[in-house]
């Protein structure tokens, strides 16, 4: 790598954290209390009735299953899943699954109270709800995967439903997880149910249901955002330098669709390490390699670098599409960028956004820039409902509108109130829970 383009490291600007996965905080960052915080501040200003507030701090529900599931070599092994149901009031509980080995409870609580807000600032009709595995699924043979899969849905039982709780893909889950989730659910609610339920996940491939635009959605999403700022800031996105952590579904996307628009994607990290091309990537040959082989680990038009190293390439974008805490004080110290478009949920630390804010780096935050995906999941529940199957064109176009639409209510909030971007985002979601709870008070 070139050494214009190495971060300094200085006295005041000392090295990154030694953890290779994490921000500063580490494994003792606790997501859901930051998620907290974010409720308690929006809350104060748009001065959100106390006994609702109480009620939204914490989620309704938390489902705990262990299941066995026979391996590929006869032993058998226990698994963990969760599902955190956080809110059903204006709707559903609706929101992902993830496989990771470092998925833990306070994760689920914290990424199914996102869910929540975002289905809110979405105007979508329902709740929010998380829930996972707490394994590598890369250790597992497709055969196990599946095993696993059916095994945790089937444990799941009638804590999800397709007008109760519906699940959509996550991190280390995909389409064919959707296929299988949905395939185990049909079979246990008897045969003259079976067709009425297809909308019990989303997210699953065109053939068993699913939608056209699914795929791309969030990544289509964060780049409806980034266009969005792009003209508001009078900024021109041709030609100007792309950084993405995370190369799955929401990264991958987010820089071929950028990428459509002119940017250039200069270094890209994953769980296996990171790359830097200043001549920029061919992103779709990119995409491919990674389906093709899981990782970016040996994509031969790319120099190693360090995660370090990364944070401090020159650059005009920022995608963080992999983790929750990835940007703390230290990242945001050495950041070269104008903007961060949140493709993950939490990457951003609230110390590292105090210092993101000082260094006038805007941030587009989680809740709207990756809501493309549970948005275009509430088209793909629509259509199975009425047994319709949408052009690409019209989901493109209904996406499209439902983004800008949310991103001038953020932007209205942010200008009444005068707080930043992320506030406004729990402001306009708390707001609409706040006027049903004000309708219809709590049971009995
Ligand atoms: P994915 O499994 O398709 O991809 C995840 C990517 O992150 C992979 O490239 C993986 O290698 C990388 N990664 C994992 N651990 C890493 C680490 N320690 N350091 C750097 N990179 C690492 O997952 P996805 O669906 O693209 O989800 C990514 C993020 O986007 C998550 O935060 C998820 O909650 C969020 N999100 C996803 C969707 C969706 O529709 N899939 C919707 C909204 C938000």
């Amino acid at each position: 790598m070139s050494n214009t383009a190495t971060p300094s490291q200085s006295a005041n600007n000392p090295p990154l954290a030694s953890s290779p996965h994490a921000a500063d905080s580490g494994n003792d960052y606790e997501f859901f209390r930051v998620i907290q915080g974010y409720i308690d501040q929006a809350s104060k200003i748009i001065e959100l009735p106390e006994y609702i507030h109480t009620i939204l701090r914490q989620p309704k529900n938390e489902i705990i299953v262990n299941f066995p599931v026979k391996l590929d070599n006869g032993k058998y092994q226990l698994f963990k899943g969760y599902r955190i149901q956080h809110a059903n009031i204006l709707g559903p509980y609706k929101g992902g699954m993830r496989f990771h080995q470092d998925a833990s409870l306070d994760d689920f609580k914290a990424l199914a109270t996102l869910m929540t807000w975002k289905c809110a600032l979405m105007n979508l009709p329902f709740g929010g709800a998380k829930g996972g595995i707490k394994f590598n699924p890369r250790e597992h043979s497709q055969e196990e995967l599946q095993r696993i899969t059916r095994r945790f849905f089937h444990a799941l039982g009638s804590n999800i439903g397709p007008d109760y709780d519906i699940p959509a893909p996550d991190m280390g889950t995909g389409a064919r997880t959707m296929a299988w989730a949905m395939d185990t659910y049909m079979n246990t609610v008897g045969m003259v149910s079976k067709q009425a339920v297809a909308g019990v996940v989303t997210g699953k491939p065109i053939a068993s249901g699913g939608t056209y635009g699914r795929e791309k959605a969030t990544g289509q999403g964060v780049v409806h955002c980034i266009a969005d700022w792009a003209e508001r800031e009078r900024f021109d996105l041709s030609g100007k330098k792309l950084l993405v952590q995370g190369f799955g579904n929401v990264g991958s996307h987010a820089a071929v669709l950028l990428g459509k628009l002119g940017t250039s994607l200069s270094a890209v990290g994953d769980h296996t390490g990171y790359l830097y091309n200043p001549e920029g990537f061919n992103v779709h040959r990119l995409q491919k390699y990674v389906q093709a082989n899981g990782s970016i680990a040996g994509y031969p038009n790319g120099e190693a670098i360090t995660r370090e190293e990364f944070f401090g390439i020159d650059a005009d974008i920022f995608i963080p599409a992999a983790l929750e805490n990835q940007v703390g004080p230290r990242e945001a110290e050495v950041l070269q960028v104008k903007l961060i478009a949140e493709g993950a949920n939490g990457p951003c630390t609230p110390e590292g956004e105090v210092i993101l804010k000082q260094r006038n780096i805007q941030i587009l935050p989680d809740l709207l820039a990756n809501a493309g995906g549970v948005t275009v999941s509430y088209y793909e529940w629509c259509q199975n409902k009425r047994s319709e199957q949408w052009t690409l064109d019209e989901v493109d176009a209904k996406l499209e509108k439902a983004m800008r639409e949310a991103y001038a209510r953020m932007v209205e909030f942010a200008n009444l109130h005068d707080c930043d971007y992320r506030l406004a985002c729990y402001g306009v979601a708390l707001q609409r829970l706040k006027a049903v709870y004000d309708e219809r008070e709590i049971f009995p």
